[in-house]
């Protein structure tokens, strides 16, 4: 299949071409996602924008949606669904209990001394990559995702694997992928419109940022995400579990993990809520 090189960006009032070389992944993120198409002439197929490290991102068809029969990219194959000669990335948004699940285990983990760390590796089957093979070497890759913009064209019914990884174990492989990251707690900035909560682990460090979307379930989220500092003064050492989206910072020479759910963050193995509850009850001790 012929690689594509641009894409429409349609918005209710315009559409722009948005060319593959000038495209930044922040500027995905934040503006084209799931906005872009085809840019063949009444073609309609969905183009996702695929992040990759050492320069090769790329453009691809989103897997589900068809070109028009005389578009340079329509693939007879596609159609019945056999053979399907692209390589796509499809979304699958994850579940609250598979989040929970490898939250909790990850703070498990990180309570575990190094000899019992080494004991729980070796009862972990080496995980498959949960890839869909077609026909051919062209593979789908279902990518897990808490981005509630991926919600509705997901794919329900498949399960991917959610990786678990120490702040200074990311790699630029994990760059757009959702990750549970664990780390310690080191500072947060609750004054601006977009909360900061700094995490680090032996020295490496990634701060973590909150979208809109993780405070839209909950109205007393940001009261409540500002009162881990509160915590990190009577505890002095907070472990932070968080379940989000892995990028480049654009300033900044480290990671940063980009949360989209209310259920995403974890203080010493503690909701959000539950750290909230912990809260009013101290005030009526005191
Ligand atoms: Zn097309």
């Amino acid at each position: 299949m012929a690689k594509i090189y641009d894409a429409l960006y349609k918005t209710a009032i315009n559409e722009t071409i948005v060319n593959l070389t000038s495209l930044t992944p922040k500027d995905y993120r934040e503006k084209y996602r799931g906005n872009l198409y085809c840019s063949t002439p009444n073609c309609s197929a969905m183009i996702t924008y695929v992040m990759r490290a050492g320069n090769k991102n790329h453009f691809r068809t989103w897997r589900g949606t068809l070109h028009s029969k005389d578009c340079e990219y329509y693939s007879e194959k596609i159609a019945g669904r056999i053979g399907i000669r692209a390589s796509f990335v499809d979304y699958i948004y994850l579940s609250g209990d598979q989040m929970s699940r490898s939250m909790k285990e990850a703070y498990l983990q990180e309570l575990m001394t190094p000899e019992e760390k080494v004991l729980a590796k070796q009862k972990v089957k080496n995980p498959r990559k949960r890839t869909g093979t077609l026909e051919g070497n062209e593979q789908i890759s279902f990518e897990l995702t808490t981005d509630p913009e991926h919600k509705d064209k997901s794919q329900s019914g498949q399960k991917a694997r959610l990786y678990r990884r120490d702040v200074n174990a990311l790699t630029t492989r994990d760059i757009g992928l959702t990750r549970t990251v664990i780390g310690e707690y080191v500072e947060a900035d609750f004054s601006n419109e977009r909360p900061v909560v700094r995490i680090k682990k032996q020295d490496v460090y990634a701060n973590i940022l909150f979208e809109e979307a993780f405070f839209a379930e909950n109205i007393a989220g940001r009261d409540r995400l500002s009162t881990i500092s509160k915590y990190f003064d009577i505890y002095t050492s907070l472990i932070i579990v968080a379940v989000g989206e892995i990028r480049q910072s654009s300033v900044l020479e480290e990671f940063e993990i980009v949360l989209f759910d209310y259920k995403a963050f974890r203080v010493n193995g503690r909701s959000l809520d539950s750290l909230a509850v912990g809260e009013t009850i101290q005030q009526w001790i005191f």
